[in-house]
C-alpha cells in the first residue's frame, strides 16, 4: 500500500480547509489535503464574503480574482424586499456596487474600516480559486476524490487511511497533525467524539427548517423581472417565503425557499417555487436542486485536542443569515494555521494549540447568536394575504412591513462590529494591558489597538494598507526608532520565533496605535502593545509562543 508523509492533514477541502492549506503554505508548511468530491463545489451556499475575510484573502494573494469573479463591477448589491418578483417591492437597502464599495474603503467613508470591504461572489467561485492557488503551490498537495476513512492518533503522530473514490485503492499518510474541515457531519469531530451543542433546525416561516436549494438559469427574456436589479431578493407573502440571490448578476440565480415540513423531496417541482416567487410562470433551465435544513445553531463542545483539531462547519453551524457561516471558518483557519505551524517549526509551546480554542469558541458562540437573532427577525413574523391586495388594507400592510423590514435589511447586512470586532479576551498567550474591552457593538466597530483584537487598519503612502506589512510571523510595529528593541529581537531569534521589525512615524498610523510598540500576531490581532518592552523577555516570548 502506498504511504505517503506530509506535516499537515487537511480533511475536507471546502473553503475552509483550502484557506487553511493556503495560509500554512504561506508560513512555510507542508500540508496534504484530502476531499471527498472530486470537485469543489457545485452549490452556490455562501454569496457574502465579509471584509475580514477579504483581508485575509488579500495577505493570501487572492483577494484581487476573487473580486473580479464577484458581481459584475457595476452591479448594485442591494438587497430588496418584495411581495413577488411581479409583485409589490416593500422595502430596499440600497448597497454598492463593486466597483463603488473598493472607491468608498479607499475614501474611507465606508462603514467597513479596512483594505478590502465585503464582497458578494458565490462560494463556487471562491471555492476554485482557492482550488487553483493551492495546486499551483508547491507546499500543498492536493487529492481530491479522496476519502478520509479512519485515522489514529500516537504520541508521535497520525496514521490515516485514505481512500480513492473512483477505484477504492487506498493509501496511509502519516502526518504530524490532523485538521477536520470535512463540514457539518464531521467524520474527524465524531471520531473524537466531540459533539454539538446548541439547537438543531429551529422551526421558522423562513430560514428554520426544511428548505430547497435550486440553482437555475434564465435563459430567455427577463423583462417580467420588474423590481430594479438587486443582489438579494426576499419573497415575503402569505403562502410563500424565499430568497433569490443572483449568482452572476446576470442569468443565474439560486433560490432558497421555505418548503413545508416532511414534503417529499421527489414531489418538489423546482419550476414551481420559481414561479411562485415570480409571481408568473417561468421557465428555467435547472443547475441544481438540494434540499437542506435551516435553523441551526450548533457549536462543537470542542475544538479539538493534541494531534486533531477541528475548524469551519465541522466545529459551528449556523443558519446563513448574516453570512456568518463560511466566514467565521475561514477566520478560524487563520488563528489555527500559525498555531500549527509554530509547533511544526519546533517553536511553539505545549499550550500553542489549546489558545485556539481559547481565541475562537467563545467567537463561534458569538456569531452563531448573532446569526440566529438575524434568522429569527427574518423568519418569525406573520404575513396576511393582504400583502398584495392593492387595496388600503394592502398598502398599510406593505408600509408596517416595509419599514420593519428596511430596518432589519440594515441590522442584517451592515454588520462591521461583528466583523471587524472580533477579539480574544480567554487567550493565554496574548497580554492583557489592563484597559477595558471597547463595547462589541455589531453596527459600530470601533478600531483600537488593545491586545486580543485584530489590529486596526490604515492606508499606508502608495496605496497599501497597513496589513500589506504584516509578516507571516509576529510583526513589532515601532513609532520611535529610538526604543530600543534589540533584545528582544535576538532573544526571539535564538529560539526561532519569527519577529520582523516594522518601523512607522506616528503620524503614518495615527490614533489606533497609542503605545510606541505594538506587537501584532500572525493573524493579524494585537498580542501585546507597551511604550518600553516587557523587563523579562524570555518570559515574554515564552508566554506568545504557548510555553
Ligand atoms: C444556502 C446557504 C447559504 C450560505 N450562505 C453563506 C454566506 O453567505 N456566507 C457564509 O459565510 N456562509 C454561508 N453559508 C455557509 C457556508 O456554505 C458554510 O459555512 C461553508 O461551506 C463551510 O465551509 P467548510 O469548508 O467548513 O465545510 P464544507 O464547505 O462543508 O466543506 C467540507 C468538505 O469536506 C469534504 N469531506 C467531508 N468528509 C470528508 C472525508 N471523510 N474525507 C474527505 N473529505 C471530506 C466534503 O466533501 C466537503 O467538500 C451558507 C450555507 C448555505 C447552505
Amino acid at each position: 500500500m502506498l504511504e505517503v508523509k506530509t506535516k499537515v492533514l487537511i480533511s475536507g477541502g471546502g473553503p475552509v480547509g483550502l484557506t487553511l492549506a493556503l495560509e500554512l503554505s504561506r508560513q512555510g508548511v507542508e500540508c496534504l489535503i484530502v476531499n471527498e468530491q472530486e470537485t469543489t463545489s457545485t452549490h452556490p451556499k455562501a454569496n457574502a464574503i465579509n471584509a475580514r475575510s477579504m483581508e485575509h484573502f488579500r495577505r493570501l494573494g487572492v483577494s484581487s480574482e476573487i473580486r473580479e469573479a464577484g458581481l459584475p463591477e457595476n452591479y448594485p448589491t442591494d438587497v430588496t424586499y418584495v411581495t413577488r418578483l411581479t409583485g409589490y417591492e416593500i422595502a430596499r437597502l440600497s448597497m454598492p456596487s463593486r466597483a463603488r464599495a473598493l472607491e468608498e474603503a479607499k475614501a474611507g467613508t465606508s462603514p467597513y474600516d479596512c483594505a478590502e470591504p465585503p464582497h458578494r461572489c458565490s462560494q463556487i467561485y471562491l471555492e476554485s480559486i482557492l482550488y487553483k492557488s493551492a495546486l499551483q503551490n508547491p507546499l500543498i498537495n492536493v487529492l481530491f476524490g479522496y476519502r478520509l476513512e479512519s485515522f489514529i492518533e500516537s504520541e508521535s503522530e497520525i496514521i490515516a487511511n485514505v481512500e480513492n473514490i473512483s477505484n477504492g485503492e487506498c493509501i496511509i499518510i502519516k502526518a504530524d497533525y490532523l485538521v477536520g474541515a470535512d463540514g457539518g457531519r464531521s467524520m474527524v469531530r465524531r471520531e473524537l467524539g466531540i459533539r454539538y451543542e446548541g439547537e438543531a433546525g429551529i422551526e421558522r416561516r423562513m430560514m428554520g427548517g426544511s428548505m430547497m436549494a435550486t440553482y437555475f438559469r434564465l435563459s430567455r427574456d427577463l423583462s417580467w423581472l420588474k423590481i430594479s436589479p438587486s443582489w438579494q431578493y426576499w419573497i415575503v407573502s402569505s403562502d410563500f417565503r424565499a430568497l433569490l440571490m443572483t449568482v452572476n448578476g446576470k442569468d443565474e440565480f439560486v433560490l432558497l425557499s421555505r418548503v413545508q415540513e416532511n414534503t417529499n423531496n421527489d414531489r418538489i417541482d423546482d419550476l414551481e417555487l420559481i414561479s411562485l416567487a415570480a409571481g408568473c410562470s417561468v421557465d428555467a433551465e435547472i443547475i441544481l436542486s438540494q434540499s437542506w435544513t435551516a435553523g441551526h445553531a450548533l457549536i462543537a463542545e470542542s475544538y479539538g485536542r493534541r494531534r486533531v483539531w477541528l475548524v469551519g462547519d465541522s466545529t459551528h453551524l449556523f443558519t446563513p443569515t448574516g453570512g456568518l457561516g463560511m466566514n467565521t471558518g475561514v477566520d478560524d483557519a487563520i488563528n489555527l494555521a500559525w498555531k500549527l505551524s509554530a509547533l511544526v517549526n519546533g517553536w511553539g509551546g505545549p499550550n500553542l494549540l489549546s489558545s485556539y480554542e481559547e481565541d475562537r469558541r467563545p467567537i463561534g458562540l458569538r456569531n452563531l447568536a448573532f446569526a440566529k437573532s438575524f434568522a429569527e427577525s427574518i423568519g418569525s413574523f406573520e404575513v396576511s394575504s393582504n400583502i398584495e391586495s392593492e387595496k388600503f388594507q394592502g398598502q398599510e400592510e406593505r408600509r408596517v412591513l416595509g419599514s420593519f423590514l428596511a430596518d432589519h435589511g440594515k441590522r442584517e447586512f451592515i454588520i462591521p462590529g461583528i466583523v471587524l470586532g472580533v477579539r480574544y479576551e480567554n487567550s493565554s498567550i496574548i497580554w492583557p494591558d489592563g484597559t477595558l474591552p471597547v463595547r462589541d457593538d455589531p453596527y459600530d466597530y470601533v478600531p483600537t489597538s488593545r491586545p486580543g483584537s485584530r489590529a486596526p487598519h490604515v492606508w499606508l503612502s502608495g496605496g497599501l494598507a497597513l496589513c500589506d506589512f504584516f509578516s507571516p510571523g509576529f510583526t513589532l510595529i515601532r513609532q520611535n526608532q529610538e526604543n530600543d528593541i534589540n533584545d528582544l529581537l535576538s532573544a526571539a531569534n535564538d529560539i526561532g520565533v519569527p519577529i520582523s521589525l516594522l518601523d512607522l512615524e506616528h503620524d503614518e498610523i495615527c490614533e489606533f496605535y497609542e503605545r510606541e510598540l505594538t506587537l501584532v500576531g500572525p493573524d493579524g490581532h494585537v498580542t501585546w502593545r507597551g511604550d518600553a518592552l516587557p523587563q523579562n523577555t524570555i518570559n515574554f516570548l515564552d508566554r506568545i509562543r504557548g510555553m
